[in-house]
């Protein structure tokens, strides 16, 4: 058992659920996770969740209740603002949704769902099982829209000198941290624990976050916000790889420039020889790269991965080429080389002993690189929460939890988490992602075992919900819980880009 903490606004009663009156001075046990908080009269427990206000157990975060709207000439309007038999109630016709952001947990997990909500939808009597999932087997995926080399794979994260995830598999354009899981959680020191959860709710609820790579860069990462890479803001995702950019661009070279090298770590392109400059009928022009030819025109390894030039530690491209065959090559010939972003490029001209020198770059070429930053997009960090639904999850739902995770497998339960889409993986259990920037702000928690919780629904029809073995007894009116709880909810309009979770259709 733990002490109280802080003091703690109102929010939700949530006494008859898990708060138990001990001995005569006021103080309420707290069973809503296995902490199990004595909280004395005006104070919070150990997560800040749950607060003891005038002998009650008050969930301190607000409901929130999930609003549909459209988009009216730019205007986000209730959804039914338009219908002309509309009667301005905000709830007619399902336009509200419950999620489970400050709903409350279930611990233990036999315990029914704190909200289990009936409403008509299209005609169909739907139920949504609402509740704050506490998620030990979780992570956080982070894609870092960069070509700058941050760190090698499998290379440590760390914050504030604790061992939080590692960088994982780079993909197209962009660089991957993998944060948090279980082995951080509850494998390692106490502090180690607590900082890897900090780490994973800040990034969830959208805040930045400052991280180091061992070896590598330090970063500062926010959901929806350019990275910061060695204090650097990132501002371009490159248009493709070397050779990709050498495919898209091609024919606007062709007859201004008699060689592109387009630099970039993974796979650097040569025009020439690569099939883009073939189809072209370019000249070859002897030059001769450093690296790793794979195909005609695609060479790895050049350099070794850095900060420079295309995600190479080179800062002077001309490194990269070892020289150029006097018997292919001539005086006079024409060399750009630009990165992946066209953020660096150099034009040069071979002189009579073919050695480059570097010229101002004819305007038709400039324009290209220009156009190559267009086709940039901004670079981004996007977070992805991914967590398992395990025992109190599906016990809250039903009593025979394999009937759920059937049942979201054949489409008939929709999961969203506040509201917003989830991708559900394939193979067994309920293991979900979603992206961060599609929840509502604050959407996450935390318990100091520790664990993340997080908001996470399941809509199903009233006759598949009694099918599975659901808690039938326990299922209230949506109008019900907007009456009793609508004037201590916090109401949000739905992401313009979610379908509305009622919507099955769209599972
Ligand atoms: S940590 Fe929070 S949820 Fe857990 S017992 Fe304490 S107050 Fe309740």
């Amino acid at each position: 058992m733990k002490d109280e903490q802080k003091s703690a606004p109102q929010g939700i009663d949530r006494t008859e659920m898990f708060g138990a009156r001990e001995g005569d001075e006021g103080i309420i046990r707290c069973d809503a996770c296995p902490v199990l908080c004595r909280i004395r009269p005006g104070r919070s427990g150990a997560c800040d969740r749950y607060a003891n206000v005038d002998g009650r157990l008050i969930r301190t975060d607000p409901l929130v209740m999930a609003q549909r709207t459209r988009d009216v000439g730019g205007e986000m309007v209730p959804f039914l603002a338009n219908e002309p038999n509309w009667d301005g109630n905000p709830i007619t016709g399902s336009d509200v949704f419950v999620t489970g952001i400050g709903s409350g947990t279930t611990y233990p997990d036999y315990k029914p769902a704190p909200f289990i909500v009936s409403s008509d939808y299209e005609g169909v009597d739907t139920v949504t099982v609402v509740t704050e999932g506490i998620f030990s087997y979780c992570g956080v995926k982070v894609k870092i829209d960069t070509d700058r080399h941050i760190g090698s794979e499998t290379a440590a994260v760390r914050s504030k000198g604790e061992h939080v995830g590692h960088v994982t598999t780079a993909e197209y354009g962009s660089q991957m941290l993998s944060l948090g899981g279980v082995n951080h959680l509850t494998g390692g020191t106490k502090k180690e624990g607590n900082i890897t959860c900090g780490v994973m709710k800040a990034l969830c609820n959208k805040q930045p976050v400052e991280l180091t790579i061992d070896d590598g860069s330090n970063l500062v990462v926010q959901a929806g916000k350019a990275p910061v890479i060695d204090g650097i803001v990132e501002q371009r995702m490159r248009v493709g790889c070397g050779s990709a950019t050498i495919g898209i661009f091609a024919q606007q070279w062709h007859g201004e420039a008699d060689e592109v090298v387009v630099v970039d770590d993974h796979i650097t392109g040569v025009l020439s020889e690569h099939q883009a400059g073939k189809v072209l009928h370019m000249p070859s022009t002897g030059i001769r790269m450093r690296g790793r030819r794979s195909t005609p025109g695609r060479y790895f390894q050049v350099a070794e991965p850095g900060s420079g030039w295309g995600g190479t530690d080179i800062k002077d491209p001309l490194e990269i080429i070892e020289g150029f065959d006097e018997k292919v090559a001539w005086p006079g010939m024409r060399l750009l080389m630009t990165s992946t972003t066209g953020e660096d490029a150099l034009y040069c001209i071979l002189d009579d002993d073919l050695n480059p020198a570097e010229e101002d770059i004819p305007h038709p070429l400039q324009v290209v690189v220009e156009r190559i930053g267009e086709n940039c997009e901004p670079s981004l960090s996007t977070v992805l929460f991914m967590g398992g639904a395990g025992g109190s999850l599906r016990a809250g739902v039903t009593e025979n939890p394999v009937h759920l995770t059937r049942s979201v497998r054949n489409r008939l339960t929709r999961v969203t988490m506040g509201g917003a889409p989830v991708y559900v993986w394939p193979g067994g259990g309920i293991t979900t992602m979603v992206d961060v920037l599609k929840m509502p702000d604050d959407s996450f928690g935390h318990i100091p075992t520790p664990a993340i919780v997080a908001p996470i629904e399941f809509t199903l029809a009233r006759n598949d919900y009694a099918e599975l073995g659901g808690h039938a007894g326990h299922i209230t009116s949506l109008t019900d819980v907007v009456e009793e709880f609508m004037d201590v909810a916090r109401r949000e309009s739905s992401h313009p880009d979610n379908p509305w979770p009622l919507d099955r259709r769209t599972v």
